[in-house]
């Protein structure tokens, strides 16, 4: 007996970022008497499509036309402003449905571990992205980049997305749908220089070449990179493990060797530095760092306005009883979550950033829910759990406790005011940026209809 037995299948599925949805789309296709639960946090679908990729790549959004017709399916019912754990604990949700997806993403940043906890200044890149993309879990957060001297920790796509939006030109960004609040702070304090440090050498970066290339340039920007070759060229050859690795290295020697112009603002691209101390300095922030070099290490330091850390995210643990976290992601094989001895949790699944760890684009996110489907539709357990109510139980346990939920038809209302926001002031959509005010567009809408 399969889930192909029953008359109908019910998953729920927690997070609506891409993995969920792709999960969602992928059960919908193979398996049509499935019914789903969307479980989400904020009361907004989309995960880190709407609160992490950057304002201005507003192509890669276009994926949310798909993801709004999944949300649209009646077979589907969403359940925004709901956190797992919070409104709703794992057994409830386990005990109403067949299958449960945890597809939660991986929220907590990682830290530099050189015990900076406590310095003013220092920024985790989850704050300075939620603050340009209006996340509402960010709603309070004002970065403050004084004289506009900024150091970025990490080598990959999250920090060089954070430096192409503090350097880009204003008139770049105006047109986007970032906050507000951003758009202000960059017109009037902008980002003047700005250090990209990375522990390892140019062959062993985590850029991708689109977002290099893109990065060094910037327009008004003059870059400045440590000489690609400095540890020797055989050094750099050996750290290359790929052919993007090499393209990346291309991108870094072309641009290093082009003639330097002296311009209103910098990029700085550091190879081989390790941040040794961070502590605050009469008002700034002092980094010290330890370079590796041919003879040895050399010590430097930077003073600066602000330093943000985009060194990577991770689940930490521990999240309900006995699941547990591996290098930053639940335990699981091939999706099926494991507890702490090893053993499979009937009918508890992960996908995406919360199943592999916070790697991979929203293209590897569709091709793992693809795999998971197959692995759950073929399970012979699923089908002999007792699993009753589905999302009509996890509703009267909601409504039963007064608790808000935005359902999919809310979420258009929300969508809808924001786009005519937007179009008003020349941009694809002006984002409500508060949980609270999202419940009003939505408490608004439902008191219409
Ligand atoms: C800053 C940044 C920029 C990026 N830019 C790009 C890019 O340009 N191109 C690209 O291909 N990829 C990009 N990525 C990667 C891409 O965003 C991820 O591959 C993808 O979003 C991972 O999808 P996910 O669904 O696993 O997790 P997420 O997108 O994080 O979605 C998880 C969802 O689960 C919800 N959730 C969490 N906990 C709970 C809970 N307890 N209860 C209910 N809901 C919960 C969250 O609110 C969220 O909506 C970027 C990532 C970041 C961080």
């Amino acid at each position: 007996m399969t889930a192909q037995d029953l008359a109908v299948f019910n998953v729920a599925v927690v997070g609506a970022g891409p993995s969920g949805f792709y999960a969602a789309g992928a059960l919908l296709r193979r398996c049509p008497w499935a019914e789903i639960s969307l479980i989400e946090r904020t009361p907004a679908p989309y995960g880190l499509v709407r609160y992490g990729v950057a304002p201005d790549h507003p192509s890669l959004k276009l994926v949310t036309t798909l993801y709004e017709k999944i949300g649209r399916d009646p077979r589907v019912t969403f359940f925004g402003n709901t956190q797992l754990w919070r409104d709703l604990t794992i057994s409830e949700v386990l005990a109403t449905h067949h299958a449960v997806i945890l597809a939660t993403g991986t929220p907590q940043d990682r830290t530099l571990g050189v015990g900076d906890q406590g310095v003013t200044g220092l920024y985790r890149a989850s704050q300075i992205v939620g603050w340009y993309n209006s996340d509402p879990s960010h709603s309070n957060f004002t970065p403050r980049f004084g004289a506009g001297r900024v150091c970025v920790f990490g080598h990959g796509n999250v920090a060089a997305d954070i430096a192409r939006i503090l350097l880009a030109p204003i008139e770049r960004l105006s047109g986007t749908d970032i906050s507000d609040r951003a758009l202000t702070a960059l017109q009037h304090k902008p980002v003047r220089d700005l250090y990209l440090i990375g522990r390892r050498g140019p062959g062993a970066t985590r850029f991708t070449p689109p977002v290099i290339a893109e990065l060094v340039d910037i327009p008004g920007v003059e870059v400045v990179i440590d000489d690609p070759d400095e540890q020797g060229d055989d050094d750099t050859q050996t750290e290359i493990s790929s052919n993007v690795a090499k393209d990346v290295l291309e991108i870094l020697r072309g641009a290093a060797q082009r003639p330097r112009r002296s311009l209103d603002r910098r990029l700085r691209i550091m190879f081989r530095s390790r941040p040794k101390v961070i502590r605050n300095d009469n008002g700034l922030v002092c980094v010290e760092l330890a370079r590796d070099r041919r003879s040895g290490s050399d010590a430097s330091s930077i003073l600066c306005d602000a330093v943000i850390t985009a060194t990577g995210f991770g689940l930490v643990g521990p999240l309900w009883n006995s699941l547990q976290v591996i290098d930053g992601a639940l335990s699981n094989r091939s999706g099926q979550v494991v507890d702490r001895h090893g053993h499979p949790i009937s009918g508890l699944y992960t996908v995406g950033w919360a199943a592999r760890g916070a790697s991979g684009t929203i293209g590897t996110c569709r091709s793992d829910a693809e795999r998971l489907v197959q692995l759950i539709l073929g399970s012979a357990s699923l089908s002999t759990r007792s699993a009753t109510g589905g999302h009509s139980a996890l509703t009267r346990k909601l409504q039963k406790n007064g608790h808000h939920v935005i359902n999919f038809e809310h979420w258009l209302q929300i969508d809808r005011v924001e786009r005519e926001l937007g179009a008003a002031a020349g941009r694809p959509r002006a984002k409500i940026s508060t949980a609270a005010q999202m419940l009003e567009a939505a408490r608004t809408f439902a008191s219409e209809n």
